[in-house]
């Protein structure tokens, strides 16, 4: 990319009135801690120095992310490439994949670089102490899933937590257990998966890969709107589990304060950790000196980890679940993810209709969508766990014929109300990250990860600059279910990192975060993509809805008023959000268009660029 001065001068201007600058000139956005009052008691800024040329660093380069008020801009979150691009939520991260396949990595190299920048840049979201999934092509066209999600400790029961049950039988924890403190915390996979990847297909050494990480930690990278706003909302918290204060907070005078949007973010202690994993490989994180930090860091708060668990930690490859929609082939995440089995159950039940005759965002398509997440979402909780230790019926959810029975039951003109209830908790995401990395000889990598909850279970592990994973909460708390906790179980997930194929050739590779409406995103994505020829990043901007087990349909609003009023007369409850909403999911994808031409696409809800070349 070229840098004109006038981009040069509006980030100096963004840099000046909203980064480092004295609070006279910050913008009220930077000011005020937004969202819940867990930010109330976070102390108003005191007067620091101006930026010195040192500090108006930005690791942004010249894309511009947010305005002067701090808002996200909304466009310059796509790119092209006829060789390879890199798309993540962080620029930095995908700066970083790009350089490592310009000097001659694969997609895997650029992929692995990306998951480690992403601890760094977006720390709140992913890193050392979480897990994810990776759905992998290789150029020979074959597919793998690397399984690199959280494991329960072995210790870990369904009563370790307090709970009540209530009128109708169902448990529920008491307080935030499950979400944080060292119970919530699961034995994290990402170094396990990200270097075995690395190692098996992969061609460059960890030194390679994670030199520019080391030193882009040392170095710092922005704070983004995204990144200011979680450490001003969970401020309370992050001095509460001072530890991860110590990480994520800056300190002036003994005091400590959320970063403002634009600052730099340095992390030493990162840099430390990623330098010990370069030289001794997994074995110092699942064995060495950072297990035993693990270890104590999560039981100082109440764990139950072990050494064993940390050194049992095993990353599982299998095949990933294979279905197809409209003749176009899908790749996906199989279980202990829900995330393909129930997107395919989803396009398996949309394939009975005509949805390509439709307009995009139509009331006719929106119900359509609707009824078929209702379906498909009852299924998903009433059957899904970890198949080691039950029974699911993974053949039967991702069956034609079973699809073409539930499309039966939808009736084009009227919203099905009799629906059983699910777990409103599971629709609050906003954490976690996806990304996807592509070239032209059809390697593919997408990866979703994640800490769970934002900042995971707030517990840090000092010394090494990063948070734990509360991947526990994702189990549910009766004993019966096939979600239940048992030591060494792997929580029910919903990411669903995915590669379309059509006539055996890369079509696609997309993923987003967003909890269990990643899976109602993915569907929607496709279908854009499939039903109605979009553009990568034509697919990502168009408004979405969410995917629920109940008859309710929360909508960005960019859908029109005429198409709400529609669906309330065929009986559907429209719960309108916002034009752009956080909460609907951060796609990051890749498209091949028919002239080998790589087509990348960013999600301006969050922090999202690809990047190619
Ligand atoms: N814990 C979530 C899952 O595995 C992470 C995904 C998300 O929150 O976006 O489904």
């Amino acid at each position: 990319m070229k840098m004109t001065k006038s981009i040069i001068a509006f980030m100096l201007v963004v840099l000046l009135l909203v980064g480092c600058a004295a609070p006279a000139t910050q913008t009220p956005a930077a000011q005020e801690p937004v969202g819940d009052s867990t930010a109330s008691n976070a102390p108003a800024e005191e007067k620091t120095d101006a930026s010195t040329a040192e500090e108006a660093y930005t690791s942004l380069d010249d894309f511009v992310l947010f305005d002067a008020e701090g808002v996200l801009t909304k466009t310059g979150r796509d790119a092209k490439g006829t060789t390879g691009v890199v798309s993540s939520g962080k620029y930095e991260a995908s700066k970083i994949g790009k350089e490592i396949m310009e000097k001659g990595g694969n997609a895997v190299d650029a992929a692995v670089a990306v998951g480690f920048a992403l601890g760094l840049a977006e720390p709140n979201s992913s890193g050392l102490g979480g897990g994810g999934f990776m759905t992998l092509r290789t150029e020979d066209g074959q597919t793998f899933f690397i399984d690199f999600r959280e494991r329960a400790p072995m210790a870990a029961t369904p009563d370790m937590w307090q709970s009540y049950t209530d009128a109708d039988g169902k448990s529920h924890v008491i307080g935030d257990q499950n979400k944080e403190g060292g119970k919530s915390v699961g034995i994290p996979g990402n170094v396990a998966g990200l270097l075995y990847a690395l190692d098996n297909y992969g061609t460059m050494s960890r030194a390679e890969i994670l030199t520019p990480i080391i030193e882009l930690a040392k170095k710092g990278v922005t704070v983004t709107p995204t990144l200011s706003n979680d450490m001003k909302n969970n401020y309370d918290k992050l001095l509460l589990y001072s530890e991860s204060g110590d990480i994520f907070l800056k300190e002036i005078d003994g005091i400590k304060y959320p970063y403002e949007i634009g600052e730099n973010f340095k992390n030493p202690e990162y840099a430390k950790a990623l330098e010990l994993i370069m030289d001794q490989g997994t074995d110092v994180f699942y064995k060495g000196e950072m297990a035993e930090a693990i270890v104590a860091s999560v039981n100082k708060y109440g764990g139950l980890f072990t050494m064993e668990d940390m050194a049992n930690y095993q990353v599982e490859v299998v095949e990933p679940v294979k279905g197809t929609y409209r003749g176009y082939e899908i790749v996906s995440s199989p279980t202990p993810s829900s995330g393909g089995t129930i997107v395919l159950e989803i396009l398996n039940i949309l394939e009975n209709f005509d949805l390509p005759s439709m307009a995009d965002n139509s009331a006719e398509e929106l119900h359509l969508f609707s009824e078929a997440f209702k379906l498909a979402y009852a299924d998903r909780g009433q059957y899904m766990g970890d198949p080691k230790f039950v029974e699911v019926p993974l053949k039967g959810l991702m069956s034609k014929k079973y699809a073409k029975k539930l499309a039966d039951k939808i009736d084009l003109k009227v919203s099905t109300e009799n629906v059983l209830p699910d777990d409103p908790w599971m629709f609050e995401h906003e954490d976690t990250t996806h990304y996807s990395v592509a070239d032209n000889k059809g390697n593919i990598v997408a990866v979703t990860q994640t800490v769970n909850y934002i900042f995971g279970s707030k517990v840090a592990v000092p010394g090494y600059g990063f948070v734990m994973n509360d991947e526990m909460a994702d189990f549910v708390t009766q004993p019966d279910h096939p979600n239940s906790i048992a030591g060494g179980k792997t929580p029910l997930s919903s990411m669903t990192p995915t590669i379309v194929l059509k006539d055996g050739k890369p079509f696609a590779v997309l993923g987003t975060p967003g909890g269990t409406t990643i899976i109602s995103t993915v569907a929607q994505i496709i279908s854009n993509l499939v039903d109605h020829d979009m553009g990568m990043q034509e697919a990502i901007d168009a408004p979405r809805i969410k995917g629920y087990n109940k008859n309710t349909i929360t909508l960005e609003t960019r859908i029109s008023a005429d198409v709400i009023a529609e669906l309330e007369a065929m009986g559907h409850v429209v719960k309108p959000s916002e034009e752009w909403n956080r909460s609907f999911g951060s796609v990051n994808a890749v498209k091949y268009l028919e002239d080998g031409t790589l087509d990348g696409g960013a999600d301006p809800r969050r922090d999202g660029k690809a990047l190619g070349y």
